[in-house]
């Protein structure tokens, strides 16, 4: 296990330093591990303990503000476990709870509306929000007026956000458990036990002193939260509280100095208690948590666990953050992306599998390069299928090493790939192809959805063999090819040059068809997202007009003759230079003509390396002003 760091341990926290469970170290992932793809590792420790069917998966965050890619960990690092275990013949709930009895603490900058779009704090009703600073989420009205608050409204972004990725996940509210009296009994144990409760807490935080009480009431006068309780009667099921000023970060809420009594339901425990208590309440046995956690909550929770509730805590694992486009994500500054935004680019099924990807390693989710993560799927797909065929011809289980002579250079890197690739594609997929696919295995014309949750163990097995049989029939265009083609708004057009450069068979069925260039307008709003060099409309339909001298059009045909016998984009690039030098045209203009001819424009992308991708024949043709 991993040691405390010594500076967690100040002075008066921890007369003696508090030694981790073995089995609540968070970092689970990090060592040897038993399986290739991480998700089976973690089930496998869970299935050592045994648990009672169903095995619930819980991820949860606090509905404050727009819930962005990086929140999104909590949702699908649980899937992915939950799927190993489905896979394994479990039955598994997973379940997110919107910690919404949480109190709003500070305004954030930004919103969403509940179709995603971003707006700032300035174009809702501020003022109204700012009043109901303190409150509990769900105590706030929505700022959108949509919802029954303002933690409804956030919960339901985070649910929609589940669904686009067809992840089958089952909303639970913090404030509904509390006013359902679900918490009431771990409420009087723990007020029972406060003793106990202070003494483990106290190790990892300052503030618990003698007067600590693991309750805040909501007060009946201004609805704040508040945390000074001043007597505590367990057997009636009631605190006394005194509404007190609240330290939020770098200000004070202020509290109206009410003094009044309040039920177990009309409160809440403070998070170090609430979080276990989530976990006994709802009977956890497994959860992903950033790294934040950690180092914070997660060490005296599971310590509260064990030693004040008697409950084993679930198998954890920590996650490290990734970055977007190279910086934080930061809900507060904007610097954000929604599920809504990015299914606009990628399929979902090339989201799903970013999250298939070590969950203990940093990484960058970089819209700029979306490119290379759809190549690196596909490339992943492809590998499933290889897979797949190996195993059908050669009778084995899979196992690549079978002594053929192909096989000795097979490296470890490709045999991990190969096991990764057959444990996270089917997961990975299965939500498409229940949005794709009727019950009766037909493929459905024009989808309402991409991606539908699939649970029922028939569907389950039907959809695994649709995969494995006629999904293979799948075509997926090149992601920067897919973008060439989004440089041309005429869909027979996509087609056409799609069939002519090979990408779809002509014996394709519709569905195929229709499937492989269904990425055209994705990649198209990538390109317009980003003003990447696809950014561009591309003239194909008709050359532009263009005035030219014969010498100008001598060099033209020169390139164009070079370009129907190469395909380097650099070597292309340094032709056009070559080109012009040639024909004493001074380069800029010789650019100039190129840009006019493809995009009837002053400029564009750098044109080399922008004429090798496309196809050749237009490419060439226009080069030499054939209409
Ligand atoms: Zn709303
Ligand atoms: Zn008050």
């Amino acid at each position: 296990m991993s040691d405390e760091p010594a500076d967690e341990e100040t002075e008066s926290a921890a007369d003696r330093p508090r030694e981790m469970h073995p089995d609540d170290d968070p970092y689970v992932l990090q060592g040897p591990q038993p399986h290739a793809f991480w998700a089976e590792s973690v089930a496998e420790r869970i299935l050592d303990r045994d648990p009672d069917e169903p095995i619930v998966i819980k991820g949860g965050i606090s509905p404050s503000g727009v819930p962005h890619l990086g929140n999104m960990n909590e949702i699908v690092r649980g899937y992915f476990v939950a799927e190993a275990l489905r896979d394994r013949g479990y039955e598994v709930r997973q379940v997110f709870t919107a910690d919404d009895r949480d109190p709003l603490r500070k305004l954030p900058r930004k919103l969403a509306d509940l179709d995603g779009n971003i707006v700032e704090l300035g174009d809702v009703n501020a003022g109204a929000l700012g009043r109901n600073l303190g409150k509990p989420y769900t105590d706030i009205p929505d700022p959108f007026g949509c919802c029954d608050s303002y933690g409804e409204h956030f919960s339901n972004l985070i649910e929609r956000s589940a669904e686009l990725l067809g992840i089958p996940v089952e909303m639970v509210s913090n404030t509904d458990l509390y006013e359902e009296g679900e918490f009431e009994e771990l409420t009087r144990y723990l007020l029972d036990n406060r003793e106990t409760a202070r003494e483990v807490l106290s190790h990892y935080q300052d503030k618990v002193d003698d007067e600590y009480v693991p309750f805040n009431p909501i007060c009946e006068e201004c609805g704040k939260i508040t945390e000074t309780v001043t007597a505590v009667h367990p057997d009636e099921g009631t605190v006394e509280y005194v509404c007190t000023d609240m330290e939020a970060g770098d200000r004070t809420i202020e509290g109206c100095g009410h003094e009044g009594t309040a039920t177990f339901r009309e409160g809440k425990l403070p998070w170090r208690f609430e979080w276990p208590g989530q976990w006994q309440v709802l009977g956890v046995d497994h959860e992903p948590f950033g790294k934040d956690h950690a180092e914070g909550s997660w060490p005296s929770g599971s310590d509260v666990a064990r030693n004040v509730l008697d409950v084993e805590p679930p198998v954890p694992m920590a996650y490290e953050w990734f970055t977007l486009d190279g910086e934080a994500f930061s809900s507060s500054s904007g610097h954000v992306i929604m599920v809504q935004d990015v299914l606009e680019m990628i399929e979902p099924e090339v989201l799903r599998y970013f999250f298939t990807k070590d969950p203990s390693k940093a990484r960058d989710f970089s819209v700029e390069h979306f490119d290379l993560l759809v190549d690196d799927f596909d490339a992943f797909e492809r590998t499933y299928y290889a897979e797949k065929r190996n195993g059908d011809s050669d009778g084995s289980d899979g196992d690549s090493a079978t002594g053929d002579a192909t096989d000795t250079d097979v490296t470890d890197a490709d045999e991990k790939a190969a096991e990764i690739a057959t444990a996270a594609y089917p997961p990975t997929i299965r939500p498409t192809l229940a949005a794709r696919f009727d019950v009766d295995g037909e493929p459905v014309p024009a989808p309402e959805e991409n991606s539908v949750p699939v649970t029922d163990g028939d569907r389950r097995a039907q959809l695994d063999a649709l995969a494995d049989e006629r999904f293979g029939e799948r075509v997926r265009l090149p992601y920067t090819f897919a973008a060439v083609l989004g440089m041309t708004d005429d869909p027979a057009l996509r087609e056409d040059i799609a069939r002519r450069e090979g990408h779809v068979p002509d014996d394709a069925p519709e569905w195929v068809t229709e499937f492989a260039l269904s990425r055209v307008a994705r990649a198209r709003e990538w390109a317009r997202r980003t003003g990447n060099e696809f950014d561009y409309e591309l003239k194909r339909a008709e050359m532009p007009a263009v005035d030219l001298d014969s010498e100008t059009e001598a060099a033209l045909d020169e390139l164009a003759d070079f370009v129907a016998s190469h395909d380097d984009p650099d070597e292309i690039q340094g032709e056009i230079y070559e080109t012009a030098k040639r024909h004493d045209i001074p380069i800029g203009d010789f650019f100039s003509v190129g840009y006019r001819l493809f995009f009837d424009d002053e400029q564009g992308p750098k044109l080399g390396p922008f004429l090798a991708k496309l196809d050749d024949e237009f490419v060439v043709s226009r080069l030499r002003r054939d209409e």
